[in-house]
């Protein structure tokens, strides 16, 4: 059964309104089944209608999942693993639900039970299905680069920046002591400001303050703020002149493997601190 919320009216809606009748749309569609399963039981209904609004309560649920991940304003970093994975996954139900109405109705087709012309709409279906998974894949992608910027803190963090102290750890990061302290909103405001006269874009910030995504990890991002540029590229060194003319700490990381700009960022502020675990 088709939701009588299309995708495009909830990206228009931009939200809440759509997002309590699917909210609510996967709570009915799990009361209805509960309530088929008994009447299965109870011989009242075949076991195929089961089967229906168990995919329907799926959908209903994926649906959930998707605006929360891909169509809502949660961002990236905001994220967690387990968020990220479950996207795609329902991404790739949703898709894969509609193949096989696709190849259903083929073959009502081959039998002559239905007109050719009547896959048209499926097959357009699962081809926006297929597209909406792509989308994942590639949400998916930023959140694993993400994670790995996140990681290379982790390990600066645990190791220390000195490389003559830790010579396991990977030499990816240069730190900057400056003041020391964690900046003021309002050096950030004025670092940001300055790039964006400078460059006439903006700072392109991956993650501000504390993220969902570090404190999955164990970490205290409270008041960094971390620059997707690579520290050697044009913006990156500007951007480090400016930040030690201001005083201001910094750990610049330029990626775990030499020559691959993968998670290369530079986090202005002390490190983060460890969260500690309350016993
Ligand atoms: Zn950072």
């Amino acid at each position: 059964m088709r939701s009588p919320f299309s995708l495009a009216a909830c990206l228009w809606l931009a939200g809440s309104l759509c997002a309590r009748a699917q909210d609510s749309e996967a709570a009915q569609a799990r009361i209805e089944t509960d309530r088929v399963r008994e009447m299965v039981e109870a011989g009242a209904l075949p076991r195929k209608a089961l089967d229906e609004a168990q995919a329907h309560m799926q959908e209903a649920e994926d649906n959930t999942v998707l605006r929360r991940t891909l169509y809502g304003r949660l961002g990236l970093e905001d994220m967690t693993e387990t968020q990220a994975r479950a996207m795609i996954t329902a991404a790739e139900r949703q898709w894969k639900r509609r193949e096989a109405k696709v190849e259903e109705a083929a073959k009502l087709v081959e039998l002559e039970v239905r007109p050719r012309s009547s896959l048209d709409a499926l097959k357009a279906d699962a081809e926006r299905a297929k597209s909406v998974h792509a989308m994942t894949v590639a949400r998916l992608k930023l959140f694993d680069e993400l994670t790995q910027m996140v990681r290379a803190e982790h390990t600066a963090v645990e190791f220390g920046h000195a490389e003559d102290d830790a010579p396991e750890a990977p030499k990816i990061s240069e730190r900057f002591a400056g003041e020391g302290s964690v900046p003021s909103f309002g050096k950030i405001r004025a670092v940001e400001a300055a790039f964006e006269r400078h460059f006439g874009m903006a700072l392109p910030v991956s993650a501000r303050g504390e993220t969902e995504l570090h404190k999955s990890m164990g970490f205290d991002h409270t008041g960094r703020v971390d620059v997707g540029v690579q520290p050697d590229s044009k913006e990156g060194v500007w951007l480090r002149k400016l930040l030690e003319n201001m005083k201001v700490p910094y750990l610049a990381f330029r990626g775990a493997v030499k020559g691959q700009s993968t998670a290369a960022h530079i986090h202005i502020g002390p490190p983060s601190n460890r969260i500690r675990k309350a016993d």
